[in-house]
């Protein structure tokens, strides 16, 4: 898979990944993605898509503005 943006190779590594939910705002650190060489974009695999919506769903119960979590404990 290369980036859809600039076609340059994607890198296995770890992003902060931002939720921005208006009223809310959610920073995972530390998710796993294939991230650009060329411009820093990065693509989350599906996997770990569907973990952090769940994250998300689990934060929207809670009433702060904002949250950061470390994603490998939210899936430990
Ligand atoms: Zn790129």
């Amino acid at each position: 898979m290369n980036c859809v943006f600039c076609k340059a190779n994607l890198t296995k590594g770890r992003v902060n990944h931002i939720v921005d939910l208006g009223e809310r705002i959610i920073i995972i650190k530390n998710v796993p993605a294939n991230i650009c060489d060329q411009c820093g974009e990065y693509y989350l695999d599906t996997k770990t898509a569907i973990k952090i919506e769940s994250i998300v769903d689990e934060i929207k119960k809670n009433k702060a503005e904002v949250f950061i979590i470390n994603y490998d404990e939210m899936v430990a």
